[in-house]
């Protein structure tokens, strides 16, 4: 017998064991929602229903338009809306119903569910940064030596992360030309990167570190990151600091954040460090995730086609560690801010997170069943990462985003 009297088809990326959260305006106005199955349920119409009083603060906080007051409520409140929601999905027919909670969604425009103040890109997969370091620094050893002691990270821009389904814009910036000469042009490397992200909840104040014991109570859930990237740009620019314009473009963003109790089996043993990193980045429980990731890429003349299949199993630096180094020294994270893996690569062809490794910048280029190839990203097409975790019988959704012509 289904759990949930709502209809939900078999294989749905969104049981009632997941219950992620989202934004959507149906026609009428942004609301946050609750998916099961096909269907959403509508967080302001429980609420004014009464039915969403479980903790203090909770009804005002998701009859909002984002996630954010929702976010900085914390573990306890989002335990018990979690019980309340499954409650109503099992036995609560009649009140979701006399409430008008219950959307279909199909037609719905998704909209950014929680407004980032900051977004920091990790480097945690050991594939992707040594292939990177071949790439960019082919006389020297690929990883720098700080790479295997702390999960590095650049300042992302949170101004342009976007909601899935937003169109990329091919940006205009500046590039070493063929004579050694700077020039304004276009980008002729635009690539993709495929990310998780995390959603911050309760923040720390300034001068207070979270503990990496306490970490969990500072994730509320989990998003796919498309971190688009300019490689010429990242190559003139980021000698000796990182990225900057190369990236602040566009990152796009899944449409619903995956609750981390819907995650719970799918926590697995970390990747063994080696050396052991500092104290305050040995977590006790187990931060690896068991999920598996992938990407399809497609162009005006060519269906899409997988360009890559991969896990996010293997990676080296989980979200525990970049919490705690993020506020190692007293920096404060707030309510809404995304934390993001950077690129998660495997080993193999077939396993990599964007183009430049797929590509060997350019030098293999991908067939498609066109017959058209590319190194990077052509206007016109359309890039989609997928996400899931199958051990929690869940799916992550997934990222669309199709590249327009730069303006004039
Ligand atoms: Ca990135």
């Amino acid at each position: 017998m289904s759990p949930t009297w709502v209809p939900v088809p078999d294989h749905s990326e969104f049981p009632l064991h997941s219950l992620p959260f989202g934004v959507i305006d149906p026609g009428d106005g942004a609301r946050i929602v609750v998916a099961i199955g096909d269907h959403a349920l509508d967080m302001r119409a429980l609420a004014g229903a009464g039915l969403l009083d479980v903790e203090p603060g909770v009804a005002p906080a998701l009859s909002s338009n984002d996630l954010n007051a929702y976010l900085s409520l914390g573990r306890e409140a989002w335990g018990a809306v979690r019980g309340v929601i499954t409650g109503l999905l099992m036995t609560g027919e009649a009140e979701i119903r006399d409430a008008g909670a219950l959307l279909d969604p199909v037609e719905a425009v998704h909209l950014l569910p929680f407004v980032p103040g900051d977004f920091v890109d990790g480097y945690s997969s050991l594939e992707h940064a040594t292939t990177m370091g071949r790439i960019l620094r082919p006389e020297g050893e690929p990883l720098l030596p700080n790479w295997r002691h702390m999960p590095v990270a650049y300042r992302g821009t949170p101004s342009t992360v976007m909601v899935s389904g937003s169109p990329v814009r091919r940006p205009r910036g500046q590039v070493l030309g063929p004579d050694g000469m700077p020039e304004h042009r276009e980008t002729a490397a635009l690539d993709f990167e495929l990310e998780v992200g995390f959603v911050v909840g309760p923040g720390n104040g300034i001068g207070r570190p979270i503990d990496i014991d306490d970490t969990a109570d500072h994730i509320f859930g989990v998003v796919l990151v498309n971190d688009w990237s300019a490689r010429d740009f990242q190559k003139w620019e980021g000698r000796p600091l990182g990225p900057n314009i190369a990236k602040s473009f566009a990152t796009s963003v899944s449409p619903w954040v995956i609750p981390l109790d819907a995650l719970t089996t799918a926590m697995i043993p970390s990747r063994p460090q080696s050396p052991q990193p500092l104290e305050y980045l040995r977590p006790s429980g187990d931060w690896g995730l068991d999920l598996d990731l992938g990407v399809d890429l497609g162009t005006a003349a060519s269906a899409p086609m997988v360009v890559s299949r991969t896990s996010m199993r293997g990676v080296y630096w989980t979200f525990a560690q970049q919490l705690a180094h993020l506020t190692v020294n007293g920096a404060a994270l707030r309510p809404g801010d995304l934390i993001s893996s950077g690129t998660i690569s495997g080993k193999a062809a077939g396993s990599k997170g964007c183009l430049i490794e797929a590509t060997l910048d350019g030098a293999r280029p991908i067939t498609l069943p066109s017959g058209e190839t590319r190194s990077y990203l052509e206007d016109g097409d359309t890039v989609v990462l997928r996400g899931s975790a199958p051990a929690a019988g869940i799916g992550l959704g997934e990222v669309v985003g199709t590249v327009l012509p730069a303006h004039d």
